[in-house]
This record gives C-alpha cells, sequence and structure tokens, in this order.
C-alpha cells in the first residue's frame, strides 16, 4: 500500500513537471492538439506514413509502448485518481501492469489460406485506417493504452476523444504512447487527441471522412450515439455484473474472491461484481466470510441512509449520484458515523433494491438469499438487465455453472475466481479494457481493428 504523504508528494510532482513541460506542457505533449481538426489532419498524415512500416517495425513501437507503461504505471494511477476523485491508486498500478503485459500486439493477426486444385487464396487482416475512440473516465489511460496498442497492431492510426473529466490522464497516456512510438523509430502523431475534449469534437470525430472506424468505450448513451453513425462501429457498453454463490464451494474462498473483485478500484470495473445472490442455507456463512476478509457489513436504517448518498431519486425513479462514483468504502461510512476503513461495503437487501439495480461503481454490493438454482439465476438474469455483458458464479455443480451461463448470455462469465480474472488477471487469456458486448466483438485486441482482405491467385502457388 502507499501511504498518503508520498502519493500527495508524487502527484504534486507529476502535475509540477506536466505544467513545467519535462513531460510536455499539454500544448507540448506530444499528439496532443488544441482542436480536433488538427488531430484529424496530424493523424491522417501519420497514417499514411504508417502504412509502408513492416509488422517487425509495429511490434517493435508497441514493445516500446509496453515499457513506458510499466515505467509510468504509478504516475499514471496517481494522475487518474487525482483528477477523477474515483478508484484506488494500488489497484490502478495493476490495471496498467496488465495493460502493459497481456494486451495482446501483432501475433494476434492470423491470416487463412485456402489452397487446392485451383490455386491458392489468402485472406490478411488489413488496417482499417484511421480509427475514432471514445474513452471513459472510469479507466482513463489503461484504455487509451490498452486501445492503442491493439489499434497500431493492427496497422492504424488512432484518434482518442476521452471522457473531458478525464482528459489529463488520457493525454498523459496520448504523449507516453507517441513518445514510445518516436522512441521506436515511428511517425509522428500517430495516435492523436485533443486537449479539452468535447461533445462537438466528438461529433466532429465521428462525422470526419478520415475516421473510418469507431470504438465507444463506456455507457449507453456513447453506444447508442455510435450506432447510429452511418460507420462501421464497435461497442463497449455498461454491465451491472451479478454473482451467484451456491452450496457447493468453499465459502470463504468464494467470499474472499468476490471481496477481491468487487472492492477492486473502488468497483469502478464494467466487470466486477455488482450485486450477489447466495444460498440462503449459505448465506450466514458467506456474509461472516466476508466480513473477515475485508467487507464491512451494515444493516436497517444504515442503508437507507446509504441509499440517500449513492443514488439521487426523482419521481421514483434512481439514478447513480457521479459525486460517489469510485469513492473510497470510508468515505461512506463516515458519512453514516461509522469509522472505518474496509475495502467493501457489504448489506442484505432484496432483488427489487436499487442497489441491485443500478450500476453503482461504488464500493457496496447488495446480497439477496436465494433459495434454489432456479431462483438465483432468474434474479441474476433480471438485474443483469440485458446488458449481455459479464456475470459470475462461484459453484461446483456443472449444472449449476451451465445453467447460469446459457440463461445470462453475458460476453464474460467467470466461474470461481474473482471477476478480474475474466480480463486475465489470475485467469488464463488476453487483457482488454474495451469490452464489446453491444456490438458482439467480445474482448477486443487487434484482430478486432481489422478488415479481412482476400487474395486470389489461380492456378498456381499450390504446391501439393
Ligand atoms: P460515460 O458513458 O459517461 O462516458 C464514456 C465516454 O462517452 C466519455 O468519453 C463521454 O464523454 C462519452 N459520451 C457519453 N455520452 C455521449 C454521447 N451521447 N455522445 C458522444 N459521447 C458520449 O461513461 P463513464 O462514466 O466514463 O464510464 C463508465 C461506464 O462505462 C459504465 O457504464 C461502465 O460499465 C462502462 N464501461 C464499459 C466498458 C466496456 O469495456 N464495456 C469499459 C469501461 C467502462
Amino acid at each position: 500500500m502507499l501511504d498518503e504523504r508520498y502519493v500527495s508528494e508524487l502527484v504534486a510532482s507529476v502535475i509540477n513537471s506536466m505544467n513545467s513541460g519535462s513531460n510536455g506542457t499539454s500544448s507540448k505533449q506530444k499528439g496532443v492538439f488544441a482542436t480536433m481538426g488538427e488531430a484529424l489532419e496530424a493523424v491522417d498524415k501519420a497514417y499514411r506514413q504508417y502504412r509502408s512500416y513492416t509488422i517487425e517495425q509495429r511490434e517493435k513501437m508497441i514493445a516500446k509502448i509496453r515499457e513506458l507503461t510499466l515505467k509510468e504505471a504509478e504516475n499514471m494511477a496517481i494522475l487518474g485518481v487525482e483528477e477523477t476523485g474515483m478508484g484506488r491508486v494500488s489497484d490502478k498500478i495493476i490495471k496498467h501492469q496488465l495493460v502493459a503485459n497481456k494486451t495482446p500486439g501483432t501475433e494476434d493477426l492470423h491470416p487463412t489460406a485456402f489452397t487446392g486444385d485451383r490455386g491458392m487464396t489468402v485472406v490478411e487482416m488489413a488496417p482499417y485506417g484511421v480509427i475514432g475512440s471514445i474513452t471513459p473516465s472510469t479507466n482513463p489511460s489503461e484504455t487509451v493504452i490498452c486501445n492503442s496498442i491493439g489499434m497500431i497492431a493492427g496497422g492504424n492510426g488512432v484518434v482518442f476523444n476521452p471522457h473531458p473529466n478525464a482528459c489529463r490522464t488520457a493525454n498523459y497516456a496520448v504523449d507516453l504512447v507517441n513518445r514510445a512510438i518516436l522512441e521506436a523509430g515511428g511517425p509522428e502523431n500517430l495516435v492523436v487527441t485533443v486537449e479539452k475534449p468535447t461533445k462537438e469534437s466528438s461529433n466532429e470525430m465521428m462525422k470526419s471522412p478520415i475516421v473510418r472506424m469507431l470504438v465507444a468505450t463506456g455507457g449507453p448513451g456513447v453506444v447508442k450515439a455510435l450506432l447510429s453513425s452511418g460507420k462501421k462501429a464497435i461497442g463497449a457498453g455498461a454491465g451491472n455484473p451479478p454473482v451467484i454463490v451456491d452450496d457447493t464451494v468453499n465459502i470463504y474462498k468464494a467470499a474472499g474472491d468476490i471481496v477481491a473483485g468487487a472492492s477492486f478500484d473502488n468497483n469502478l470495473p464494467c466487470i466486477a461484481e455488482k450485486e450477489c445472490f447466495a444460498f440462503a442455507n449459505i448465506a450466514d456463512q458467506l456474509i461472516e466470510a466476508m466480513q473477515k476478509q475485508g467487507a464491512y457489513l451494515i444493516s436497517g436504517d444504515q442503508i437507507d441512509r446509504l441509499v440517500k448518498i449513492a443514488l439521487i431519486e426523482k419521481d421514483g425513479k434512481y439514478s447513480i449520484n457521479k459525486d460517489w462514483v469510485g469513492k473510497d468504502a470510508g468515505k461512506f461510512l463516515k458519512e453514516l458515523g461509522i469509522d472505518a476503513d474496509p475495502r467493501l461495503i457489504i448489506c442484505e437487501t432484496k432483488a427489487c433494491h436499487p442497489f441491485v439495480v443500478e450500476e453503482l461503481m461504488m464500493p457496496i454490493l447488495p446480497i439477496v438469499r436465494v433459495t434454489d438454482i432456479d431462483q438465483a439465476v432468474e434474479l441474476a438474469v433480471k438485474a443483469e438487465a440485458g446488458n449481455r455483458h459479464s456475470a459470475h458464479i462461484h459453484s461446483k455443480n456443472v449444472d449449476h455453472l451451465t445453467k447460469f451461463a446459457r440463461a445470462v448470455e453475458t460476453t464474460i462469465f467467470v466461474k470461481n475466481a474473482p471477476s478480474f480474472a475474466g480480463i486475465g488477471a489470475g485467469g488464463e487469456g488476453y487483457t482488454t479494457f474495451t469490452i464489446a458486448g453491444p456490438t458482439g466483438e467480445g474482448l477486443t485486441a487487434a484482430h478486432s481493428f481489422t478488415r479481412q482482405r482476400r487474395c486470389v491467385l489461380v492456378d498456381g502457388l499450390h504446391i501439393v
């Protein structure tokens, strides 16, 4: 854990160096432009140069991005927390390490071939061109770096329009990516952004003929806007992942896994456990085991008071109070007059409670008792709300695992591990921070950012 004084000193030094220009002031940051028009012009030029680069050169650039990301993970984690007021520095460092180590590069591009009596046909994965990418406030630098690696591996240029509340962090990452590209002998401004992103700059980017593909990572609003753009679009939308616990597992381990996943970066990740459905015959044991592993249990009137902090009610409808997204559990407890600093707050609620229904992105996990797997699956599918994003289960019963997986139809389904195993942290498989449920690409990587092109030679090059 990082101590608070050290963190504030480091924040001051990162911000100071940005302002003094040693990392480049915003206007001197590489790839960061005052207007979207300038950014588009620059990336268009860079992409044309990039077309002549080899795959080996792409890999050199990506290797350098990985190296600098590891080196500057702490800076970006601190800046992200300082700018957005959300999340935990220690967890954000892990997220950057994951991006650096496990985002696929050019090895993700697999050409295919057909050979036979009439010759040989190959299908290669070609660049789209310049890709427009809209990124969220919850993983500002992680998404920029992850998408940059995948998009560059696919042979593309990228223009970002980051979340306005997280643009200093996102732009730091754009500068880092450009520094890495230049150090590895790549072109200037292959990845660009605007200093102060707005809705207007986003619209300009979406409409520009320079941009051939759009990728949005965020809530339902942005995915909808993207899908009405008339361009090829990848939409990575919101989730509200349920986790089921039945009575066949080691309850202590399940409890620890859920606390780890639901509290990670204060529950900001779209894949994080956001409500728990526990078999009634093990619920007490599960709650006790969670309390022993970093969770704080609240009840009765405390829950009602927490609702008033975390949510805003209007005409009987709830929406999240954005001021409280990604805040530490201890801050919520302080408002309730409790002096404690746990990783996670837990409470027992009904399935229709707003803590279950809303995607809180706060370290608060409601737990609902269920009688059997049928009720658990029914309520969990309802809570997931058709996002088809992520769902998790702790069970040794193959029928239970299968039933839930088939019913919930999510892009990610983690069994017997914390949710982050779904993006390669402690589980097999690569990492992404752009999980495309609505448009179906799933966990995006270099291959998602390519066009398949077929090249046919008749009556030749078939050697059998
Ligand atoms: P957000 O939807 O508020 O913002 C995301 C991005 O979209 C920002 O850059 C924002 O400026 C832009 N945006 C929002 N509405 C827009 C519109 N109508 N037109 C154009 N641009 C628009 O989300 P956030 O609070 O930054 O991030 C949290 C949300 O993102 C959660 O719902 C979370 O589940 C989701 N998320 C999804 C993934 C994924 O891979 N599927 C990853 C991270 C976050």
